[in-house]
């Protein structure tokens, strides 16, 4: 296992200091990454497709985390694009508690600010294969 000091960097702290905060929860035991082909929200009524799920308090003593992408080609056309999902649900991890829209514009800020290095470095935390539940 390759430590912090040896993920890629932007050169701009603060942006390196999520960056490192992202890593860190990904290499977690705890917390779990999914691809599923079809994924619905689970607080919906009407159960409208979703492009990712963070889902806490789950597994064995409820200290787990899963985040779930949309792996249908139809939400994210590559996996670039579910590398972008992936950084939205990281931000629901490190921001805890915080509003939607807030996450959003986290999101579009770390998508301009990661440098391709760190998207792809974040990218390999993608499993290859899909789950079925
Ligand atoms: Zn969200």
């Amino acid at each position: 296992m390759v430590s912090l000091r040896e993920v890629p960097l932007s050169g701009d702290k603060l942006v390196d200091w999520i960056f490192k905060q992202f890593v860190f929860f990904l290499r977690k035991e705890t917390l779990a990454v999914k691809r599923k082909k079809r994924l619905l929200d689970p607080d919906n009524l009407h159960r409208r497709v979703i492009r990712g799920l963070m889902q806490p308090q789950v597994g064995p003593g409820g200290h787990g985390i899963e985040i779930t992408i949309n792996s249908s080609r139809s939400i994210h056309c590559n996996r670039d694009k579910e590398a972008e999902t992936l950084i939205h649900e990281l931000s629901h991890v490190v921001f805890w508690k915080t509003w939607e829209r807030f996450i959003g514009q986290a999101e579009n800020i770390l998508v301009e600010k990661f440098t391709q290095e760190q998207k792809d470095f974040l990218k390999s935390f993608l499993p290859r294969s899909e789950s079925k539940d």
